[in-house]
């Protein structure tokens, strides 16, 4: 086989989003499945949409997510840069040329208004709006005098008649479409930028992509694409059209929903691990043999199979993405979740009088149930309350007569304690056992109620250290 070619091609038009970055992680799986190389082409021909930094952010948030480029535009390899279109326009123009030289295309002088109206009045009479063809049989007279009176013009392709464009799509099978179906469409706008679905065909021949794996709404776009291979004498690439993903409610992730955070880069600020996301996004749309879901990168690079990608929309299921995200976070290190964590905890509270060990004690406690770095705020707020409002089954629980006695022992034993640690802390609920000869419920609960102000939280002792001898005694009282 030739050497595997894939590409991103993303505008920058914004930031990376779910549906761009899946993209481009099945293309990157593919690519190093097979030992090939993964581009990164930027298609900016759409000036007035593009944003401020809108490559370097895409780029970005690949690279946080390890899917790192072979070749891009600050990584070209000669023979196939430039790496952005409108640093290739002089490569479109000589293809333009040879097909309108070949009579492939012609230039046409209707202008914005008159196409409107012709479109207006075929959705009116019922019939599909397609370009008229008005300026497909112009004289080269006609051409010149168009031209000499400084008329604007866009070039558009000549759709052969009566052809069936049918390509084996490595996810669909088999896709045809009719060319009567297709109107001639314009290759070249009047500002002189050719349009995307001309300049894809010339940028994926002369980069020699051999794959393309794209979203579904590409699909229709293909047959104007392999038109102009045709056209040109060339082999078109292999094409792949993934799926859509959708939210819970099984509508398109579209950028304006609101159940789902759309873009990579909120991800990497809510504490996700780049990892996990790699292993969530590898299974929207694609599934391994077997039940396993927890997979290295190498692993996804060995297992990825394009035959296995889903015929059908994948849900984008948050609750999965947690699941996946804690995994990770519980095989991390305590110092690599501290260094996770810390930022979170320094912006919503005040830290100044907790010391370093304090803190890894915090979100050691935490360190098996987080499921991102900034649930960290949520899970800890009981730490930075000195508000204990007790609820109704608290309050309840806290009127059996034996507690007195019990919080009266436990606090002696702490405040007998010199070196405040968990293993003293430990020793101090035993003995309350013994001494207030209370066991199991009727121990922890009064005494985790009377110092965390809840009944369910994390490991006791550990919280108790947390809070601090003075506070607990306090609140003992
Ligand atoms: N720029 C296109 C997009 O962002 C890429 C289309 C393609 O992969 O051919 O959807």
């Amino acid at each position: 086989m030739e050497r595997v070619r894939v590409r991103y091609a993303p505008s920058p038009t914004g930031h990376l989003h779910i549906g761009g970055a899946r993209t481009a992680l099945f293309n990157y799986l593919f690519a190093k499945h097979h030992g090939g190389d993964f581009i990164f082409r930027l298609e900016d021909t759409d000036v007035a949409r593009n944003i401020e930094g809108g490559e370097a952010s895409q780029l970005k948030n690949l690279e946080w997510l390890g899917i790192i480029p072979d070749e891009s535009p600050l990584k070209p390899v000669e023979k196939y840069a430039p790496y952005r279109q409108m640093e290739r326009l002089d490569i479109y123009k000589k293809y333009i040329d040879i097909l309108l030289e070949k009579g492939y295309a012609y230039k046409c002088f209707c202008t914005p208004e008159e196409l409107e109206e012709e479109h207006e009045r075929q959705v009116a009479s019922g019939v599909a709006p397609m370009y008229n063809r008005k300026c497909a049989n112009l004289t080269a007279q006609q051409v010149k005098a168009n031209e000499d009176a400084g008329m604007p013009y866009t070039i558009r392709v000549r759709v052969p008649e009566n052809k069936v464009y049918e390509f084996e799509d490595m996810i669909r099978s088999k896709v045809s479409f009719e060319s009567k179906d297709i109107g001639d469409w314009v290759i070249q706008k009047a500002n002189g930028i050719p349009t995307y679905n001309f300049a894809v065909v010339i940028d994926d021949h002369t980069m020699e992509i051999t794959h393309v794996f794209r979203g579904e709404e590409h699909l229709s776009n293909t047959p104007k694409q392999i038109m102009i291979f045709e056209m040109l004498g060339w082999e078109a690439p292999k094409y792949g059209h993934m799926t859509l993903i959708v939210n819970e409610n099984r509508k398109k992730l579209s950028k304006r929903d609101e159940t789902i955070m759309q873009f990579v880069s909120q991800y990497k600020e809510e504490g996700y691990l780049p990892d996990a996301m790699f292993n969530f996004m590898a299974l929207l749309g694609w599934s391994p043999e077997g039940e396993q879901e927890i997979f290295t990168k190498d692993e996804l690079i060995a297992a990825f199979d394009e035959n296995r990608l889903s015929k059908s929309p994948s849900m984008f299921d948050k609750e999965k993405l947690i699941w996946v995200n804690n995994r990770y976070i519980k095989e991390r290190s305590l110092g690599e979740v501290v260094a996770l964590c810390q930022p979170f905890l320094e912006e919503a509270y005040d830290l100044s009088d907790k010391s370093q060990e304090w803190i890894e004690m915090l979100v050691s406690v935490y360190h098996d149930q987080l499921s991102y770095g900034k649930e960290i705020v949520k899970l800890t707020s009981l730490f930075f309350n000195d508000d204990l409002q007790l609820d109704d089954e608290a309050r309840e629980f806290m009127q059996d007569e034996s507690i007195p006695n019990t919080l009266d022992v436990f606090s002696n034993q702490i405040a007998a304690i010199e070196d405040f640690n968990r293993e003293n802390v430990q020793a101090a609920i035993k003995a309350t056992q013994k001494e207030a000869k209370v066991k199991g419920k009727m121990l922890f609960m009064p005494l985790r109620i009377a110092t965390t102000g809840i009944m369910h939280g994390p490991d006791l002792a550990s919280s108790i250290v947390l809070i601090g001898k003075e506070k607990v005694l306090d609140r003992l009282k």
